[in-house]
């Protein structure tokens, strides 16, 4: 396995797809965002490939892209993946989609002869920079066996989670609905913190000792709220997705989750207030800007 397609280097993308440049792959990516390609190129990757020349030159593909729209197009258009795509390849989708998309796209596959496997990723963009990122990978284990050289270039973590496809994508979206949980948490408790005379530094200092301690807390306080700068890293909009998709897989199991409707009702409110596109972090701002009725 030496030739790798990388479709979509945005801030997740990019840093993955440098790291396989990095450990000597040769790497053909593409993304709609030329500014993208160029940092990709700069960085020893090799761009202008079409999709049709990719499936012709590598072993793997991946993808790393924003929505389950972009993954269907990308997998299943006309001009897509599988549709070009001959019998031998293998195709990884690291994107977070709805589990659904991944059933399809591993029968269409399947039909083609084609190994597809979904593994969502969890470690943000620090992850994929430092190759520290959790694979959480649905998909059948001799696929698995055979890319995890492949994967470890880019990750610390590599879980096979079972033989169904959308094993990682559920395991992916439980990951995420704590994350929403823990975002919203720090925000209202800095929010509170803030409003009775705390200073944020000192609390972040005991706290990050103590039992109110947390990855989330450290990532969006250090990172993010303590200089009120809040470029993603994980974008607002793409939380709010994910709770959307864990929502959605509550409901197909007969889950009732009645915190997590009122969570995702905040991101949705958040989202809409026009800082979709900033850190996930920028909670905090929305809840602290709200005036107590
Ligand atoms: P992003 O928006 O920064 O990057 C997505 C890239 O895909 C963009 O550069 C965009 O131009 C490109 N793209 C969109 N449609 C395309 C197409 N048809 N063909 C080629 N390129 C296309 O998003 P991101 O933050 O890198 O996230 C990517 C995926 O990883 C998402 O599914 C997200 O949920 C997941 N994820 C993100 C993080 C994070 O911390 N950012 C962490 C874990 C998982």
């Amino acid at each position: 396995m030496k030739n790798i397609g990388f479709i979509g280097l945005g801030n997740m993308g990019l840093p993955m797809s440098k790291n396989l440049v990095l450990s000597n792959f040769t790497v053909y990516g593409t993304d709609l965002n030329k500014k993208a390609e160029m940092s990709f190129h700069q960085a020893g990757g090799i761009i202008g490939v079409s999709i049709q020349k990719m499936v012709e030159l590598c072993d793997v593909i991946l993808t790393s892209l924003p929505s389950s729209n972009a993954v269907e197009e990308v997998f299943l258009g006309e001009k897509g993946l599988i549709n070009l795509a001959k019998s031998g390849i293998v195709l990884i989708d690291t994107s977070t989609v709805a589990p659904e998309l991944n059933f399809q796209i591993e029968a269409a596959a399947r039909k083609k002869g084609i190994e597809f496997l979904a593994a969502p990723v969890s470690g943000g963009v620090i992850g994929a920079i430092n190759r520290t990122l959790t694979f959480m990978v649905g998909g059948s284990k001799s696929t698995f066996d055979k890319v995890l050289p492949v994967l470890s270039t880019m990750g610390g973590n590599i879980f096979h989670v079972n033989e169904r496809v959308d094993s990682g994508t559920n395991t992916k979206l439980i990951n995420n609905l704590l994350i929403g949980f823990y975002t919203a948490g720090v925000s209202e408790a800095l929010h509170l913190a803030k409003n009775s005379n705390l200073d944020l530094d000192k609390l972040f200092e005991m706290l990050n000792v103590s039992y109110g301690q947390s990855r989330i807390y450290e990532r969006n306080y250090k990172s993010f709220i303590a200089d009120e700068n809040y470029e993603p890293g994980f974008s607002l909009k793409l939380l709010r997705k994910d709770l959307g998709f864990a929502l959605d897989l509550a409901e197909k199991n007969n889950v009732e989750l009645p915190m997590s409707k009122i969570l995702f009702n905040l991101y949705v409110e958040a989202d809409e207030s026009g800082l979709g596109e900033k850190d996930m972090a920028v909670l905090y701002k929305k809840i602290s800007e709200q005036k107590s009725t």
